[in-house]
């Protein structure tokens, strides 16, 4: 689809809008007794569900046609890649403004609802969710907190980390975060069941597989890429002083699995095409990466996507005070690379299955400002400092954080992600 191209539905077409014609991400929402997939698009979604019934997508195959009618994507995404490229077409075909005639474009009006009126709801039936900690620049600040000589442990630039997280409790942005209760110590006391005094966010991307690989056969490299439906914005809420006293030895476990919020929309690979971009290259002295681990592809296994973190408290709610920005970073600074990521998940024959959500880890940058979670700028020693003048060293209730994601650069269209916003309730 050309970058220039514009579509008959207006707000597509303003600079600002996430969701101009070249994006177009999948989500789902309630349309009566029955949940419908959507498509973004300006500030409407399509519904692909009435789209496909009503002929819209007679060109598709049947298979295709019936994955639009179901309440979750894991039908599409199982299809594999060039049956989202052909939806993908056809789609941009209906919303396209050279290509939609005015008699198709009143065909495609009804389809069309204002997104400010959807409730939205999960998109996927998410079955396994792993997290890595594919950030150099988290992983350094966060180990330097615990072994100031030496902050990365000798895996790191060998082994993408990651744990098996839980599926369950993954939530949809809007919903609310009730405070965790948990085993904490405090020093050398004895530990105690109490609400967690230091709960943080933090600012990842999450990666939805399309079609899986079978039990027993990893996924090469060169077609890793491939297996990637598309992207969210992920929020994995932590309990740090939970996870200070359980996480020895087997990792993370009720610190991190009691909420993920991720954004309603997820934006595929293709509409990111335009922002690849070469990943960092690796300073000199570190070990290039294993064979299995090496992409055979020109390089650009990066993305150029810009990600922010706002907080708003209850009292600058109260006091009509907007969210204020407290961290900026970019999807393109992660070590490992999002193919790296699912190569080596599959790897040892671990089977991904449709709808499986592999998420970066948090998301740092290198500089002061880019800490991609509160532990990290609790390091730096200071409190966060909010315009009215209240501090914060962890979340208090009432907080709200807001994540948001776009790919944006002179020339090309503003690829969004939305938002993922989740509101801290008191402990239960
Ligand atoms: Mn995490």
């Amino acid at each position: 689809m050309a970058l220039t191209q514009r579509s008959w539905i207006d707000a597509a077409n303003d600079s600002r809008c996430d969701f101009p014609l070249q994006n177009l991400p999948y989500g789902a929402y309630r349309h009566g007794n029955m949940v419908h997939l959507c498509v973004a698009i300006g500030d409407k979604a399509l519904d692909l569900f009435r789209c496909a019934e009503s002929g819209l997508f007679a060109s598709l195959g049947a298979e295709t046609i019936d994955a639009c009618q179901s309440e979750t994507l894991n039908a599409l995404m199982t299809l594999g890649p060039s049956a989202w490229a052909s939806l993908r077409s056809a789609i941009a075909g209906l919303l396209d403004a050279e290509r939609a005639d005015g008699t198709l474009r009143r065909r495609i009006e009804p389809h069309l609802q204002p997104l400010d009126a959807l409730a939205m709801v999960m998109p996927v039936a998410i079955g396994d969710y792993t997290d890595f900690y594919a950030s150099i620049h988290h992983a350094t600040r966060v180990g330097k907190l615990f072994r100031p000589d030496n902050p990365l442990l000798p895996n790191y630039k060998y082994v993408p980390i990651g744990y098996h997280g839980r599926a369950s409790s993954i939530v949809l942005s809007g919903q609310p975060v009730h405070r965790p209760s948990g085993q904490i110590r405090a020093g050398n006391a004895e530990p105690r069941f109490a609400p967690t005094s230091s709960l943080d966010f933090e600012l990842e991307i999450g990666a939805f597989i399309g079609h899986g690989n079978l039990l027993g056969q990893p996924i090469p490299i060169g077609e890793a890429e491939s297996h990637i439906f598309g992207l969210c914005l992920v929020n994995d809420w932590s309990a740090r002083d939970m996870q200070a006293w359980e996480y020895q030895p087997l990792g993370p476990f009720l610190a991190k699995n009691f909420a993920t919020s991720i954004s309603p929309w997820i934006v595929p690979l293709a509409a990111l095409a335009p922002y690849r971009v070469a990943i960092a290259p690796r300073p000199a002295g570190d070990p290039a990466p294993l064979p299995y681990l090496q992409s055979p592809s020109s390089g650009q296994d990066a993305f150029n996507v810009q990600l922010e973190v706002y907080l708003e408290s209850s009292r600058m709610r109260a006091q009509r005070i907007a969210p204020v920005q407290i961290s900026h970073s970019n999807l393109r600074d992660l070590y490992w690379s999002l193919r790296q990521l699912v190569a080596h998940h599959a790897s040892n024959g671990c089977n991904l299955r449709p709808g499986d959500m592999l998420a970066t880890g948090t998301i740092s940058g290198p500089a002061p400002g880019s800490e991609g979670c509160l532990l990290e700028l609790k390091s730096t020693g200071s409190p966060l400092l909010l315009p009215n003048d209240e501090q914060r060293v962890f979340l208090e209730d009432g907080d709200t954080v807001i994540l948001r994601a776009f790919a944006l650069s002179p020339g090309l269209p503003r690829i969004g992600f939305g938002e993922c916003r989740a509101t801290i309730d008191a402990a239960l």
